[in-house]
């Protein structure tokens, strides 16, 4: 018989991990990788850095097997918040603009069926997405929009941008350095990362424990303000703000999530400001590798 491991290396710093919580998930299907999933308390065996404090599972899905299930994602739910999510969107190029002092090419990674992008354009950027899923994708191209059905590793250009998105993508990737060091080579000298992930020291996931909602099969890692800025260092970027994310949705929902069946054109009219506290957002400027 095979002992458990007791310690791990972590991925970002080698730092020495040990069991944050037991894993109740070995495998991971289609289903349970849609945004708008409930399958809430669900997570691989977790482990914590005692170093740079991210949190990371292990054993992890296998990549390529990841990649396909991602690839043949379909969620038809995502698009029922559009209003909520363009309030989100509209939140973060405002703050973007006020720390980019203008407007200029912007990347959204893990674009969906592109809102961000058409929020972006309808404010005079030239905006541009990848999106592995290849409905999610279709549903851009539909759009008109400048959406490729790429993920993050394999994505070249040869036109630098001035911004770059990531929203609630990170803790999703089975290796985020590559990412972060993928959005360094992308972007303009003094460019801008956005990132939006949950934040796992957040009091939200504390009280909830092992139900809290972020708890999810496809989230492999898990970042708190320090392991997010040692990323972020690590590949030369200086962080310029980080806060709390502000969530707007609609009142239907929230009753979906909690199973709750009523006035659904109702419910789906009135959006709510909530601020779980539970995610963070982050941006971050891109540094010269000689400073
Ligand atoms: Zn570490």
């Amino acid at each position: 018989m095979h002992e458990l491991q007791e310690k791990q290396r972590c991925v970002l710093c080698e730092g020495e991990a040990i069991i944050f919580r037991k894993g109740n998930i070995d495998k991971i299907s289609s289903k349970d990788l849609k945004i708008t999933d409930t399958q809430y308390g669900k997570h691989w065996q977790l482990w914590q850095c005692q170093n740079c404090e991210v949190v990371f599972s292990y054993p992890m899905p296998d990549e390529d097997c990841l990649a396909q299930l991602y690839r043949e994602m379909k969620d038809e739910e995502y698009d029922y918040e559009e209003e909520g999510r363009k309030r989100n969107f509209s939140k973060i190029i405002d703050r973007i603009e006020q720390l980019n002092k203008g407007k200029g090419r912007l990347l959204d990674i893990g674009a969906a069926s592109g809102l961000l992008l058409e929020i972006a354009n309808g404010r005079g950027w030239d905006a541009e997405g990848i999106e592995i899923s290849f409905d999610l994708y279709q549903k851009g191209v539909r759009k008109n929009l400048k959406i490729y059905n790429k993920n993050i590793e394999n994505y070249e250009s040869d036109n630098k941008y001035d911004v770059i998105t990531a929203i609630d993508v990170i803790e999703h990737l089975s290796n985020p350095q590559i990412m972060i060091e993928k959005s360094w080579n992308l972007l303009k000298e003094g460019g801008i990362i956005c990132l939006v992930t949950p934040n796992i020291s957040s009091l939200a996931a504390k009280i909830f424990g092992r139900y809290w909602w972020h708890y999810r099969p496809p989230h492999l890692y898990y970042f708190n303000c320090n392991s997010i800025a040692y990323l972020l260092k690590k590949f030369k970027f200086e962080i310029l703000m980080m806060q709390h994310y502000v969530w707007h949705f609609s009142l239907y929902y929230l009753f979906s999530r909690l199973k709750i069946q009523y006035g659904k054109k109702l419910l789906k009219s009135v959006i709510i400001p909530l601020n779980l506290m539970d995610s963070l957002e982050i941006y971050a400027r891109k540094i010269d590798k000689g400073n």
